[in-house]
């Protein structure tokens, strides 16, 4: 491994000041998951590690029922997953955090880290997309805010110009009658990532009709993103069998698979199509239990 020099501020202002004066590559480093072995293989090669684990902005975790969630982006997946109104408002969101590796891994991995690695397969993103999250981003020329769809340019790659951190995701409160679900499919229990995965939201309205449906879909495409023509066939329909074959089979023809290891591209869509449909399923399930 090449050294590097590490330094952990305590301030947001620290930490983007290190930032924008670096000279060589700098690296935030959240929980280290995805960053300590990339370095050790020397697939990143930064001079300056960055830890942001340190800096109250990041380590946020706050709901108001006007607002919604902020969620700092050095909040561990653990203390996500486990927080009481994150399970009551936002379970897929709960749900994701808890299939993140194991239970040591999500004691180190962060939200942000999740996001910023910018994996097709990260666990977090489809139910955020559907929650319809946004991301607060920091930087040398000031603040900016954009949709979390909008975060992502590829595997890897993001729109976090080099002097700038994730700060948080803030995700609004979710739509009244609304429920979701976060599905994935690995091999094995867990300690594995998602050959596909997918989110829904659904909003029904005073009668049992669609008013909305959100389905987000993961490990299926270069970056993660909705899938607007399942959704779309949802609008305003009864949420029956038929309705929900016919959306999985929409996002299952949006999904643009890759080939790989872990599956086929053709077994990929399946898989879409299957964990569409039972998303959808849990959400209306969840409706039936009492809705929000
Ligand atoms: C054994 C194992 C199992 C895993 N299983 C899963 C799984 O099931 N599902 C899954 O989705 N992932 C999985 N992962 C990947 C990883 O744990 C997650 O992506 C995790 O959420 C990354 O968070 P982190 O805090 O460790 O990120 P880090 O490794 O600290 O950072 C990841 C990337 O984000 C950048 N970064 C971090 N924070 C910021 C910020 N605030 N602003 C700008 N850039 C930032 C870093 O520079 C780095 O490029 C697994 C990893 C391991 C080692």
């Amino acid at each position: 491994m090449r050294a590097f020099e590490y330094r952990a501020p305590t301030t947001l202002s620290e930490a983007l000041k290190l930032l924008a004066e670096a000279k060589g590559e700098v690296r935030p480093l959240a929980g280290g998951t995805d960053l300590v072995p990339q370095v050790r293989e020397g697939r990143k090669r930064p001079t300056m590690v960055l830890d942001v684990k340190r800096i109250s902005e990041l380590r946020r975790l706050e709901y108001d029922p006007g607002m919604g969630l902020r969620l700092g982006a050095a909040v561990s997946c653990s203390v996500i997953a486990s927080h009481p109104q994150v399970r009551r408002y936002f379970p897929a969101l709960a749900q994701a955090c808890a299939l993140v590796g194991s239970i040591q891994i999500q004691n180190r991995a962060t939200v942000g880290g999740n996001i910023c690695n910018a994996s097709p397969s990260a666990d977090t993103v489809p139910p955020l997309l559907c929650l319809d999250a946004r991301a607060f981003i920091a930087g040398g020329r000031g603040q900016r805010e954009v949709a979390l769809e909008s975060f992502f340019r590829g595997p890897g790659r993001t729109i976090l110009a080099r002097d700038e951190l994730l700060v948080e995701v803030v995700v609004p409160p979710p739509p009244k009658f609304s429920a979701a679900s976060y599905m994935r499919f690995i091999p094995r229990s867990e300690m594995d990532i998602a050959v596909a995965g997918v989110a829904s939201l659904v909003v029904l309205d005073g009668g049992r009709q669609c008013q909305e449906a959100r389905i987000a879909l993961a490990a299926v495409a270069p970056q993660p993103s909705r899938a607007p023509e399942a959704e779309a066939a949802l609008q305003g329909r009864p949420l029956d069998a038929k309705a929900l074959e016919e959306a999985g089979e929409l996002a299952a023809k949006m999904a643009k698979p890759i080939t790989d290891i872990r599956g086929g591209a053709e077994y990929r869509r399946e898989l879409v199509k299957v964990l569409t449909r039972r998303t959808l399923e849990q959400c209306l399930e969840a409706l039936k239990r009492g809705p929000r």
